[in-house]
């Protein structure tokens, strides 16, 4: 009884958040129903209340390293990384980082994606949070966090802004806990 009134203010937060994203339909391609965030950061109060929900289970120190993917990704985890006090780490598309790095190639529904991580990234055991704007088919998530295992990270949580639960996304994450505030 006593937690009602704040998950009601919870919800209210997530239907606003809801209410500023714009569906472009047939973009980029035929078909697809492209999930546009650039009002809901356009407004300061939305683009702040979604960085705190996304970081909300978490005290300053509590992680060391927020992993954002490119590029949408890395404007969610770069003002958590600073709500957080943690770091800020991309994951790049292929040949974008300059130093020595590890990649993971994943099947796309035509050809496929390659993305990309720096081999000293984050140190071993490094407590890290993976964000990204939007989980649809899952495969960019779930190559990062290889990536991730690779470099031995402590990997705490995957947290998405949008997921479209229709294409099943978080299953091919694993073992990881996934969070997501949106779901259409
Ligand atoms: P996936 O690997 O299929 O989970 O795709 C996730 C990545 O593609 C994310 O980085 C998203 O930014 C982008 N993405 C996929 N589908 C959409 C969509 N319908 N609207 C906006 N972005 C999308």
């Amino acid at each position: 009884m006593t937690d009602q009134p704040r998950e009601r203010t919870m919800s209210a937060d997530i239907e606003r958040l809801r209410q500023a994203i714009r569906n472009v339909p047939d973009f980029p391609q035929p078909g697809i129903q492209f999930k546009d965030i650039t009002p809901l950061l356009a407004d300061p109060q939305l683009f702040e209340l979604s960085v705190d929900l996304m970081t909300a289970p978490y005290q300053q120190g509590d992680i060391d390293a927020v992993v954002g993917i490119d590029a949408r990704g890395f404007i969610f985890a770069a003002a958590a990384a600073r709500k957080l006090s943690a770091g800020f780490v991309p994951v790049r598309k292929k040949g974008k980082l300059p130093y020595q790095t590890i990649e993971k190639s994943y099947d796309l529904e035509y050809g496929s994606n390659t993305v990309a991580m720096h081999v000293d990234a984050v140190p071993s055991g490094a407590r890290v949070l993976l964000l990204d704007d939007l989980l649809a088919t899952g495969g960019t998530a779930a190559a990062a966090l290889q990536l991730l295992g690779n470099l031995e990270a402590d990997i705490k949580e995957a947290v998405f802004l949008i997921e479209l639960d229709f294409l099943g996304g978080r299953k091919g994450l694993g073992d990881v806990s996934a969070r997501s505030l949106i779901h259409y």
